[in-house]
């Protein structure tokens, strides 16, 4: 990764990518025509919303076009942030009221929200190649929350990346909605959803009810795995570049 896309880590902060991260070409011309036709929208690397104190790491897939990518907060703007952000305060994840404004006051709890690749993809679909150059914000994201103890993976495209940046192969560990992985090495959990996005709730294939479920599974692990102290869970990288 060339270092000129990657903020000061002095802080102590995650890598996070620079406004012009020029690392997936393929991104950086939609971004260019979408600041053309959208000067007014965020139109640039969204940053992750929520605590690096947080136990819980929510995974989506990208930032959509009229949603995040316009706003510059995750799951903010479109249809999928409704149910999320519905759902995370239906279990006493955030405080305040969402309204599909990253200045609406929203605050979570105990929680933080990410996507696998940081720019919006056209037709919300990224390439393999740009999945896996984003995995180092990632990777550096997991690495730097040091009480987490699960990780939402929204989807299955979320689900692999985090089990890229982990070290983890694929085949150990089957995307499947509800789904909970007890993970090696003292590893966060994994847990799979299918994605909140319009398409999956229009079709019927993830219902409220089976979000609220999968939430609930999860803050009944959460209860459990924060009586013991927290994980060793550095990111092995370098494993994880090797296995592709
Ligand atoms: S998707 Fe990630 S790696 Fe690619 S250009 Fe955007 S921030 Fe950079």
């Amino acid at each position: 990764m060339e270092s000129s896309s990657l903020s000061s880590m002095t802080t102590g902060n995650p890598t996070s990518p620079d406004r012009d991260c020029g690392l997936c070409p393929r991104l950086v011309t939609y971004r260019e025509s979408n600041r053309s036709a959208q000067p007014s929208w965020h139109n640039a690397p969204v940053p992750s919303f929520g605590s690096l104190d947080a136990r819980l790491l929510i995974v989506g897939l990208a930032p959509g076009v009229t949603g995040a990518n316009a706003t510059g907060r995750p799951f903010t703007g479109d249809y999928a942030g409704d149910l999320l952000y519905g759902t995370l305060a239906h279990f006493g994840l955030s405080r305040g009221t969402f309204d599909r404004r990253p200045d609406d006051g929203l605050e979570l709890v105990n929680c933080r929200i990410t996507n696998a690749v940081r720019c919006v993809p056209p037709q919300n679909k990224p390439t393999g190649v740009e999945i896996s150059t984003c995995l180092a914000f990632l990777r550096d994201e997991m690495d730097a929350m040091a009480n987490l103890r699960v990780v939402l993976a929204l989807g299955a495209i979320a689900h692999n990346a985090v089990l890229k940046c982990l070290g983890l192969k694929q085949s150990g560990y089957k995307f499947a909605h509800g789904a909970q992985h007890d993970l090696p090495d003292g590893l966060p959990l994994l847990a799979d959803s299918y994605h909140c996005s319009r398409y999956n709730t229009n079709t019927g294939r993830l219902t409220t009810e089976m979000f609220r479920s999968a939430f609930a599974q999860i803050i009944d692990r959460l209860d459990e795995l924060a009586r013991v102290p927290p994980a060793r869970h550095g990111i092995p990288g370098d494993r994880a570049a090797m296995e592709g």
